[in-house]
């Protein structure tokens, strides 16, 4: 293995037990019939890319999907696989439905090398979760997050949904308060989004969601009882106790590079983006050369910088500059000024960072200051 700086590996585990009714991610209901089959070819990708790449990472993400639906001895295998490539200190992550931990021994996972858990909350409501199609109640989500706590895990995170069917203030602080007394280190927040063909597209539930207005409102309280409850917020849907940012997440951000195996999963290697295909099919079938698709090149400055920005630490236009000196860097500190006083970007030095507000904006707010 050469001695280029470790990169990310993640693996998309495309297996759910039922389709939530607002997912758009590629994932399918249960497919335990390709349980065996996916694993080794997992296995093999994980050889495939360690031979063309040669390179270690330092993080390992299995999402989803629900990967923990595998189940132990599947991850332990692809575990194996992957540990030739891992460094020491690795940050591993599993992604789970805590409707579909039940029968999980978090003990296994961690024996395993798995030292960080991710669950799919998106609410402490019973009535809003009936509403978004999850399988499980909070009740159930507390249970799941107890017994991995029991079983050694202190770094876990709680995905939390704005915006949904019956939310309001009051309710969304219950969730929080609820994350919060389980003891988590990580909180994702994100908005929901209706995507066209969902069944949550085409019911009636969809008239119960906020509307632009109400999610901006409820973002702004999430972002401040969040901070309250000392998870700061490092990034536009992520907040963290003290040292829990999510390292293989946080490499996205920052333009460093990562593979991705399993359907529909990304890649940013050498300066080249490209993806595999939304199917287990031509997973299983097609050839891993053949199944890349081109996304971009990748590796400029407008994508670095558009990534810093989503990052509350900001982006340093000395850094920019220093590693594009193409980048307009003067054009982009004048265009940001004019931003400070209305509270949407803070600048500090040559770093300009977005505020919650600013964060809401985010996409117009790029765009003008880049641009
Ligand atoms: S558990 Fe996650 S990936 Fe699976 S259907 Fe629900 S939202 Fe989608």
């Amino acid at each position: 293995m050469n001695k280029k700086s470790p990169a990310g590996l993640y693996i998309h585990v495309p297996f759910c037990m039922q389709k939530c009714r607002y997912c758009d991610f590629y994932s399918f209901p249960k497919g335990g019939e390709y349980f065996d089959k996916y694993k080794k070819r997992v296995i093999e990708a994980i050889d495939f890319y360690g031979k063309r790449y040669a390179r270690r990472y330092n993080s390992l993400y299995f999402g989803g999907g629900t990967p923990l639906l595998l189940g132990e001895e599947h991850l332990f295998d692809i575990m194996e696989a992957a540990k030739p490539f891992l460094t020491e200190d690795a940050e591993v992550t599993a992604e789970g439905n805590p409707g579909a931990a039940e029968r999980i021994d978090f003990s296994a996972l961690r024996k395993m090398g798995i030292n960080r858990l991710s669950f799919g909350l998106q609410s402490a409501d019973d009535r809003e979760l009936e509403a978004l199609g999850r399988i499980h109640t909070a009740k159930e989500a507390a249970e799941t997050v107890k017994s991995a706590q029991r079983a050694g895990f202190d770094n876990i995170s709680l995905d939390l949904m704005l915006g949904i069917p019956y939310q309001t203030e009051e309710s969304l602080l219950k969730s929080i308060e609820f994350c919060s007394s389980l003891g988590v280190s990580h909180i994702s927040c994100y908005m929901l989004k209706i995507e066209e063909g969902t069944p949550l597209a085409k019911s009636e539930l969809r008239f119960l969601c906020a509307d632009e207005e109400k999610s901006a409102d409820l973002y702004l309280f999430a972002c401040e009882e969040l901070e309250k409850r000392g998870f700061s917020q490092y990034e536009i849907s992520n907040f963290a106790k003290e040292g829990r940012r999510s390292f293989h997440n946080t490499r996205y951000w920052l333009d460093d590079e990562y593979i991705g195996i399993g359907p529909s999963a990304h890649s940013f290697m050498e300066g080249r983006r490209f993806y595999t295909e939304r199917s287990i099919r031509d997973f299983l079938e097609v050839s891993f050369d053949e199944n890349e698709k081109e996304e971009s090149s990748g590796g400029s400055w407008d994508e670095f910088a558009m990534l810093r920005l989503r990052l509350s630490d900001g982006l340093d236009l000395a850094k920019l500059a220093e590693k594009f000196p193409e980048a307009p860097a003067d054009e982009i500190f004048e265009r940001a000024k004019p931003f400070e006083a209305p509270g949407l970007l803070k600048i500090k030095g040559k770093t300009i960072s977005m505020t919650p507000k600013g964060f809401l904006l985010s996409n117009a707010l790029t765009a003008e200051i880049l641009f």
